[in-house]
């Protein structure tokens, strides 16, 4: 007999079904055994009686919370006044006929019925598995999945193609830290995890692609912060042939359609969005993500805002040296090029970022396509030549082979979801996110790995006591 799942039982009644799934809760009345059955679908009422069967109902009586189970039965209305509203399976039970424990449960490190919000976040991630069982988090990884469907439908529908770029790469800036990968084949040689695909996207645009986009996966090794994660993902969009506004307009438009079809009962609260200037929007907020919602306590309105035209270049004290407001690819304005050595502070850029609810959630730029730009930019950020070479010559190179004018953006899904879904933090949208200082104590990720792995990768470690004897 083929299974049936829980959510199509309703549309079985006085006919023989056989569903499977964990026990949600069992109680004993007498002679009936009460079980809640739930699986991906939903929960269904199964009732056990000694009158159908004693040798059934002998093994029912053993099941307890997260056994796993099969069990074959006749679907019956339930009787009057004990309907439940709340399920979908509310007005009907399964009368069981025949059960398979299939694995049994020890009892679970924490409660898996509430939202979870009160249980520590080190168990919640060490049992991840079970964390996830929860019903919030199987609605935060569906409505994730929906998001993402609903965004490729949307760029694929305009003419975006989704490409995937290398994960084992070479050092971009993004202004964080890179995860490096030694190579056992080229000793002494690392690859970079990519903090973003962004110069990939700028060589998709030389090749030809013209619209393109991924769901892609980056890496940046920040020190801890309560609410970041080190691999995060972010939808990525580069586009040939565009104006600053035709970029703005497709994010716009995307997040229209997510919202109206996945979220209906939000608010967007000014549509187009809002455009700001930087300048103008420090001087009023004293914040470049400034929260524009009319009523803070209702999380279905939804403010979101471009700020535009940033500065290209802020001095950094630390370093004593001008860095890219957002990397150094980002086009210079026009009008402002003369300027750019002598009065690097006073120059702005084609560059946006897209704030929602006080959050920043997206940022992005026209890029500087003629070689001579991005050269100069290089050199006021204090890049020598040969550096450049080295860390960008093959993007120079390419743009020597007929590069279009391009731009691009890209967004991130995680912060997105969060608060789409009202959730506290992204940790709660991230199918298996890390702890603030990353690591994973599910699988105990980072952790240390053998002589002979280390021999191979041409690595020693420097042990944390001989450092101290060396002192
Ligand atoms: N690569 C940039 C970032 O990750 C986005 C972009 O400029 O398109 O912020």
């Amino acid at each position: 007999m083929k299974r049936t799942l829980i959510f199509q039982t309703p549309n079985f009644i006085n006919q023989q079904v056989k569903v499977c799934g964990w026990v949600n809760t069992a109680r004993t009345h007498g002679k009936i055994i009460f079980i809640d059955l739930r699986d991906r679908s939903g929960l269904l009422q199964v009732t056990f009686a000694k009158d159908t069967s004693s040798q059934v109902f002998d093994l029912a009586k053993r099941l307890k919370p997260e056994w796993v189970v099969e069990i074959t039965g006749v679907v019956q209305k339930r009787p009057k006044g004990t309907e439940n509203p709340d399920l979908i399976t509310g007005e009907i039970e399964l009368l069981a006929q025949d059960l398979k424990i299939l694995s049994e449960a020890k009892s679970l490190p924490f409660s898996i019925q509430s939202e979870g919000y009160e249980i520590s976040e080190e168990k919640r991630l060490k049992y991840r598995y079970l964390d996830l069982r929860r019903e919030r988090l199987k609605r935060n990884l569906i409505l994730r999945q929906e998001v993402i469907h609903e965004v490729r439908n949307f760029l694929k529908d305009n003419g975006f193609v989704e490409v995937e770029t290398p994960i084992l790469t070479k050092s971009t800036p993004e202004g964080a830290r890179d995860f490096l990968v030694p190579s056992r084949l080229q000793p002494g040689k690392f690859y970079a995890l990519p903090q973003s695909p962004q110069q990939y996207k700028q060589l998709l645009m030389v090749a030809g692609v013209e619209k393109y986009f991924q769901i892609a996966r980056c890496f940046r090794d920040e020190d801890p912060r309560a609410d970041r994660q080190a691999e995060f993902t972010q939808i990525d969009i580069e586009m040939s042939f565009v104006e600053q506004e035709d970029i703005l307009q497709i994010v716009e438009k995307m997040i229209q359609e997510v919202v109206k079809k996945i979220f209906p009962e939000k608010r967007i609260k000014e549509f187009p969005f809002l455009r700001l200037n930087y300048q103008d929007v420090m001087k009023e907020y004293g914040t470049d993500k400034p929260d524009l919602r009319e009523n803070k306590e209702n999380d279905d309105e939804l403010a979101f805002l471009f700020v535009v035209n940033f500065p290209m270049f802020e001095w950094s004290k630390e370093e004593k040296r001008w860095k890219a407001m957002h990397h150094p690819f980002t086009r210079p304005q026009t009008e402002d090029l003369s300027l750019i050595k002598e009065k690097p502070g006073e120059i702005l850029a084609y560059q946006y970022d897209l704030v929602l609810n006080g959050y920043e959630i997206g940022g992005g730029s026209l890029r500087s396509y003629k070689k001579e730009i991005l050269e100069t930019v290089f050199e006021v950020l204090g890049h020598k030549k040969e550096e450049v070479k080295e860390k960008f010559g093959h993007l120079l190179e390419a743009f020597e082979y007929g590069v279009p004018p391009h731009g691009g953006i890209a967004l991130g899904l995680d912060r997105l979801l969060a608060i789409l879904l009202k959730e506290p933090n992204i940790r709660e949208v991230i199918p298996f996110p890390k702890t603030g200082d990353s690591r994973d104590l599910m699988m105990n990720a980072p952790s240390e790995v053998g002589e002979e792995q280390l021999k191979e990768l041409h690595i020693k470690v420097e042990k944390q006591e001989d450092k101290n004897e060396d002192k």
